[in-house]
């Protein structure tokens, strides 16, 4: 390895031991060479801190993904620091998606990463719907219906969630529908940050494999934790992000909507934006659901 890429993965490493990260695992690959180069001045200190920050790392945002290297020719020369400090994912082996969200669900097994085990949990609630979606809908976590059940929104605010769907021109079956915590919160509180970052790396990982054209967050909760963004509701929805590069929008909750139905409206803005996108005809005679 070249001095320069050295200093750099140095640099790196020193970086996520200061975040308190020392077990890396790394895959038996063939590390491409880096081009020798005479310039030493370009090499950078890792600049990802800001997105580290607890303001922007409310789960989602943990460090899976590395915040790239400082410069392109470095990006080009070393296997990516993904492969390189990612543990290989039990998924990777799957021959469809089907088999990938299975693998994640296995690997998630009767999880007790977290104080929600604990807490009155009788269910855990994976996701469900279509692998090979174009549109994903993310909410906050179980209430007592999917905890009962073991499916996510079939409770009131799922009900409103399903007519949302087929006023998209949708079937529920033709989506995937997840949570950013699997387990129920006691008495339906907001999930803890904690309880949040320990949950979202399998939401992501069913993100990875799902790869829909469009993520609509249901809520500020789940808004947070996929953008890493603490943006009150009205800076969020009524505009595309980006997540990952896959295009990602925000809406009002189904659940906050029973409770102010006048945000309908607002919401069915929302939703034709995702529409339209999607090349998706609204269902005949619909309006807000
Ligand atoms: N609210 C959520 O955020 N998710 C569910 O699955 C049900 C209600």
């Amino acid at each position: 390895m070249d001095p320069r890429t050295q200093q750099v993965l140095a640099a790196r490493l020193q970086y996520y031991r200061d975040l308190g990260i020392y077990d890396f695992y790394r895959r038996d690959v063939a590390v491409v060479s880096a081009p020798a180069s005479s310039d030493a001045s370009g090499t950078s200190a890792p600049t990802g801190s800001a997105e580290c920050s607890p303001a922007r790392s409310a789960g989602c945002q943990a460090l899976d993904e590395p915040v790239p290297l400082g410069t392109a020719e470095i990006q080009t020369a070393v296997i990516s620091t993904a492969d390189m400090f990612a543990a290989p994912k039990p998924e990777a082996a799957a021959i469809d998606r089907a088999e990938a969200l299975r693998l994640i669900k296995q690997d998630l097994g009767e999880c007790t990463r977290c104080v929600l085990s604990r807490l009155g949990r009788k269910t855990i609630v994976f996701g469900e719907g279509n692998p090979n979606a174009d549109l994903m809908f993310v909410g906050e976590g179980p209430g007592a219906d999917e905890d009962e059940q073991g499916r996510p929104f079939v409770g009131r605010a799922g009900q409103l969630l399903n007519k949302m769907i087929e006023a998209m021109g949708l079937k529920r079956e033709q989506v995937y529908i997840a949570n950013v915590v699997k387990c129920r919160p006691p008495g339906n509180r907001t999930p803890e940050r904690e309880e949040i970052e320990t949950c979202s790396p399998f939401l992501l990982r069913q993100i990875a494999v799902i790869q829909p054209k469009a993520i609509v967050a249901l809520g500020a909760v789940s808004a947070r934790c996929l953008l890493g963004l603490n943006e009150p509701m009205a800076r969020l929805r009524g505009r595309w992000f980006d997540f990952r590069g896959t295009r990602l929008a925000v809406t009002y909750h189904p659940a906050f909507l029973l409770r102010d139905p006048r945000q309908k409206k607002e919401t069915w803005k929302d939703l034709q934006m995702v529409m339209e996108y999607l090349g998706l005809k609204p269902r005949r005679g619909s309006e807000a659901p």
